[in-house]
């Protein structure tokens, strides 16, 4: 069979999830939304009390639980639904507190081996679309088709400022620009998997571009890729 993956990654509020579940319900692909696997382990330090930078711990409390990642895009605007031991908590990772201390989980080189694995795993029976930070570069860097979203900061800070307006939640437009800005530096400068344009990738710069121009744009380069093979 041929290599039918999508990947996409970007910059925080770049608009991954929003294309990449239309991308998911439109072609029929499956969606893994590896973010809130990062904001899964980050929320399990923080309800436990773990230090964010004591890896072994964090490890040892994700093999013990029962995680569940539903991703059915049949209600694209819905997050992805995460069940640990039984317990929605798909809210509970999109909370400001879990927002502002991802970037330090997600730094720790044990948690990115463990979630990668996981990742592929889950990638790697069906034709799949996958958004995240590292999932041209170092999840599946064979993918068919590889983009990279970017935004300009305004916009990005507008689409996140919706995005919490929408889960009950408000912040100030500082702060949001702030969180944005601090979680991208630390992205893009860890040393393990930084947040990259992965080597074959389309950049699109999505300002000004309706979702609507972007689905088209980016199921077209898929369909010509897989032509092209
Ligand atoms: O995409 P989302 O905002 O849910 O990602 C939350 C955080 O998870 C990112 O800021 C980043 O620190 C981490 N992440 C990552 N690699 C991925 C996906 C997310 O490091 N593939």
């Amino acid at each position: 069979m041929k290599n039918k993956i999508i990947t996409i990654d970007g910059p925080a509020g770049s608009g991954k999830s929003t294309i990449a579940k239309l991308l998911a319900k439109k072609l029929g692909l499956i969606y893994i939304d590896t973010g809130s696997m990062y904001r899964t382990l980050t929320l399990l330090a923080l309800e436990n009390n773990i230090d964010l930078n004591d890896e072994e711990s964090i490890l040892r409390i994700a093999k013990k639980s029962d995680l569940k990642f539903d991703n059915n895009v049949a209600d694209e605007s819905r997050y992805t639904k995460v069940l640990l031991n039984g317990r929605d908590i798909s809210l509970d990772i999109r909370s400001k507190k879990v927002g502002e201390a991802v970037s330090i989980v997600s730094k720790l080189s044990g948690v990115r081996k463990y979630l990668v694995e996981l990742q592929k795993k889950m990638a790697s029976n069906n034709p799949s679309v996958l958004e995240g930070r590292d999932t041209g570069s170092v999840v599946c860097p064979d993918a068919i088709c590889k983009i990279y979203l970017t935004a300009n900061i305004e916009e990005r800070v507008k689409r996140r400022e919706k995005q919490l307006c929408e889960n009950n939640q408000s912040s100030l437009k500082e702060q949001i620009k702030c969180e944005i800005e601090n979680r991208d530096k630390i992205d893009s400068s860890r040393n393990d998997s930084p947040l990259i344009i992965p080597d074959g990738s389309t950049v699109i710069d999505t300002t000004r571009m309706t979702i609507e121009e972007e689905f088209n744009l980016i199921k077209n380069i898929y369909h010509e890729k897989i032509k092209e093979t």
